[in-house]
């Protein structure tokens, strides 16, 4: 098939019959399902454009292997200009969304890409799981698939591994085997997306001990396989909210959900890893589905941070404050820290280098540089936003008050902003930025930016190690050449 249409992506929605649970009901039409629906309906506006002429050069290409036309995210990256062929879906998807969710289809299928090309890494162990590895990320990419995906633990008590919890299946663990598959229990988060896709994967983060045996697991199985309980975060939106009043929190709600596994069987050829712990700690970092996504969440964030940065400058703008220093300062700063970020993607693809399997590998101190920075940043962005916002973030009013005959003079009047301005824009302007830095909604935003790719201050730890390691101070040296003390012998004394 290859590449699938919005409209074949929302048949495939109708068709599943995921079991997921929002606000306490067992939602059986997710498409009717208001919460769900203009998410639904946002994606599939990504999938046609895989059909417009004005996407389908710059974000697909003609596989190989079988003819059809398939995502660039499928593609494994070669070479430079590979990079930027994945460079570009990744950015023409952040841009549909203006970088607003975070795990649009191409981050996954990115994830299962580099796992395929590193194939070799699952063959150390077991050779059916390397075969599942190729065939899997086959199905996905001749289907258009759509992976969500869960590699941590519930948060109960994180002073203990995972078999060191009270209840043995409280992370998710291999039960049993049978013919069929491997029977599993147990919970994983934070599924954003879930019930809106078609499977989900899962794998882990390193940090697996020695009697972790059972919860050492990477699978993917469809959303709605039976006993899979999808359970809904309470939605930052009613899904009823107009598109004036929220233009962005009732466009862009990605759904997070805790994913409960009630002894679900994994067929055996959907078994990636098991019961092996050193695997499992070694699966991240050596399958590049590490270092391979951060290309797509760096051009998802920076395009993010590009948003955050304009509705800044859009709401000094609007209310004739930007001619102020201590606002162009605050403004000036969010407008650097876009450019550091947009340099060091450039870095990370111009300096490449290539796994001795051949595979073109984004740079990873400027990759890790943007994931330490980012959490940073965007938080600094949303808060520049309510500074220079002040008051007015506060203060708009509804669509309806725009509509009202009486009010109408008084909207006109008071609600207007520096010269040129009028109510409807300053107001439209201010509802934006208010969903970005205020609302329920934002605020899940600037979380996801904090979290998304794991906990920020230990990934830094990491980089630290791995940097320190590669970076001798030899500087240091050097200038103490010439600190010697002028009387040699105190130096014995
Ligand atoms: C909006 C959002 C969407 C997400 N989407 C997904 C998704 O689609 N799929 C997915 O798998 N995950 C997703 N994540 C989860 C993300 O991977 C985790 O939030 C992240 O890995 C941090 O784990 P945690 O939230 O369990 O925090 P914890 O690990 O519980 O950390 C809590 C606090 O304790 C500290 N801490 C905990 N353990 C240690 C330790 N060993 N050493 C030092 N400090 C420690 C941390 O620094 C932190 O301050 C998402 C997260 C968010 C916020």
């Amino acid at each position: 098939m290859g590449i699938r249409t919005g409209a074949q992506y929302i048949e495939a929605v109708k068709a599943r019959k995921p079991e997921v649970w929002l606000s306490g009901k067992r939602i059986e039409n997710l498409f009717e399902e208001p919460v769900f629906k203009q998410p639904i309906l946002e994606i599939a506006k990504l999938y046609d454009m895989q059909h417009d002429p004005e996407f389908q050069d710059k974000i697909t290409h003609v596989c190989e292997e079988t003819g059809e036309r398939v995502n660039n995210a499928f593609l494994v990256p070669k070479c430079y200009e590979d990079l930027v062929k994945r460079r570009n879906v990744f950015e023409a998807f952040a841009k549909a969304t203006f970088g607003l969710m975070g795990r649009t289809p191409d981050f996954l299928n990115v994830v299962v890409t580099s796992m395929y090309y590193n194939s070799w890494f699952f063959e150390k162990y077991n050779k059916n799981w390397a075969e599942n590895v190729r065939n899997y990320y086959k199905y996905m990419r001749d289907n258009d698939i759509f992976l969500t995906h869960a590699i941590i633990n519930p948060q109960n008590d994180r002073s203990k591994t995972s078999h060191e919890q009270k209840d043995t299946y409280t992370h998710l663990g291999a039960v049993k085997e049978t013919p069929d598959g491997l029977v599993v229990r147990g919970a994983k988060m934070l599924a954003t997306l879930a019930p809106v896709t078609d499977e989900v994967i899962i794998y882990s983060f390193p940090g697996f001990a020695p009697g972790d045996e059972k919860y050492a697991l990477a699978f993917a199985i469809p959303i709605d396989t039976p006993g899979l309980r999808i359970i809904c975060r309470e939605p930052m939106q009613d899904g009823q909210r107009s598109f004036f009043d929220h233009p962005l929190a009732s466009r862009f709600e990605e759904m997070d959900a805790l994913l409960v596994f009630d002894d679900v069987v994994v067929p055996w050829d959907r078994v990636f890893l098991y019961n092996n712990v050193e695997a499992a700690n070694k699966l991240y970092p050596m399958t590049g589905a590490g270092q391979q996504p951060a290309h797509q969440s760096g051009v998802r964030g920076l395009v993010k941070l590009e948003f955050a940065t304009q509705v800044a400058m859009k709401v000094a703008d609007t209310i004739g404050v930007d001619g102020y220093l201590n606002v162009q300062d605050q403004l000036g700063e969010l407008a650097q820290s876009l450019e550091s970020i947009r340099a060091l993607l450039k870095v990370a693809e111009y300096e490449h280098t290539m796994t001795e399997h051949g595979e073109a590998m984004p740079a990873y101190v400027p990759l890790e540089t943007i994931r330490g920075l980012l959490p940073k940043m965007y938080p600094r962005a949303i808060e520049v936003i309510q500074i220079v916002g002040a008051g007015g973030l506060l203060m708009s009013p509804t669509g309806a008050d725009f509509e009202s005959e009486e009010l109408r003079g008084s909207i006109d009047n008071y609600y207007v902003g520096r010269e040129g301005i009028s109510s409807l824009e300053r107001v439209s302007i201010f509802k934006l930025a208010w969903d970005l830095c205020g609302e329920a909604f934002g605020q899940r935003l600037l979380q996801y930016e904090r979290y998304y790719t794991g906990d920020p201050i230990r990934k830094r730890g990491i980089f630290y190690n791995n940097y320190k390691r590669q970076t001798p101070l030899t500087m240091v040296d050097e200038a103490l050449k010439g600190a010697q003390l002028d009387n040699k012998e105190a130096l014995t004394n």
